[in-house]
């Protein structure tokens, strides 16, 4: 096990030294690879002698106007993704408020802009506010800026993470010159047709000063444990998986979105494939209850992404 654990870590770090940050100074990228080096090893430790108490759950929300059915050839305006996505919202803030734990909310420009009252209650509830781009269906160049702008004016905060919509690729000097701290744009997964990662790096990983923080998935076979996991495993069998990435891993990073919150079974208009579908609304907020409280029960602590990234940071 630990062996293994090594092993991932080890290449991690490869490739975090063989990518390197793609712009700035010479003397700035020497200082910030060094200044990385000291938290990355003294974490690997910390990992390696962690009980399941020290282990660390990163909650998250693609908190975005519901636009799936655009992929399925619907019609969706703005203001029904939006209501869809409000109301999705609001079920998953009760849940973590009832459990009394903390997520992280990558939210799209629209979103922000159309609903600021609940990013005035994701802000008061404790969570973490990111960004998740602009518009989710048209992303456009200079979203990674246009959505920091956004996201902060609505929230009056200052926002650290990044998301880019479907998670798919976003340009890495974007980031960095936007200024966020992580980028949490990766699934290392092996999905045909949407990822064919199976080289990438699994675990937390530096590209300059930017902390790449990739969405969990088992340590061998690389099975995604993402939202659709958590419709459609067994639920002992998902719970079993996470319980297997934190032993290798030392932390879970997972997320959903708002509109798998809301009753899509009873909305054939909008030609929602089954695996979505399944056990949306009622079910799924059961089975995300169900989980957190097993969690809890482990003894695993939830942390936003930035309260992650500042422990790799305290840990030097
Ligand atoms: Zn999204």
């Amino acid at each position: 096990m630990v062996r293994c654990q090594l092993g991932d870590r080890a290449r991690t770090r490869q490739h975090r030294i063989a990518s390197g940050p793609k712009s700035g100074p010479k003397t700035m990228e020497a200082e910030e690879q060094g200044a990385w080096e000291k938290p990355f090893e003294a974490s690997k430790q910390a990992f390696k002698n962690s009980k399941n108490g020290n282990d660390m759950i990163l909650l998250s929300f693609d908190t975005e106007e519901f636009d799936v059915p655009r992929e399925h050839g619907v019609d969706f305006s703005l203001e029904e993704g939006m209501r869809v996505s409000v109301e999705g919202t609001t079920r998953i803030l009760d849940i973590l408020k009832a459990n009394g734990v903390r997520a992280t909310f990558f939210c799209t420009g629209n979103f922000a802009e159309q609903a600021p009252e609940i990013m005035a209650r994701i802000k008061a509830e404790g969570h973490e506010i990111a960004c998740h781009g602009v518009d989710h269906w048209r992303p456009k160049a200079d979203d990674v800026f246009r959505s920091k702008e956004i996201v902060e004016r609505v929230s009056g905060v200052k926002v650290a993470g990044y998301r880019q919509p479907r998670m798919f690729p976003v340009s890495d000097d974007d980031i960095e010159r936007a200024g966020f701290l992580y980028n949490s744009s990766l699934n290392p997964a092996f999905i045909p047709g949407r990822y064919m990662h199976l080289t990438t790096p699994r675990t937390w990983f530096m590209r300059g000063p930017v902390m790449e923080i990739p969405a969990s998935v088992s340590p061998h076979l690389r099975i995604p444990l993402f939202w659709l996991a958590l419709h459609n495993f067994p639920e002992w069998l998902y719970r079993s998986l996470v319980r297997q990435v934190l032993r290798h891993d030392g932390y879970f990073v997972t997320y959903f979105h708002p509109w798998e919150f809301y009753d899509l079974k009873h909305h054939p208009e909008f030609k929602m494939p089954f695996i979505i579908k399944n056990h949306s609304r009622k079910a799924l907020e059961q089975r995300l209850d169900r989980f957190i409280k097993a969690m809890k029960n482990d003894g695993r602590a939830f942390v936003t992404f930035m309260e992650f990234v500042n422990r790799q940071k305290k840990s030097v």
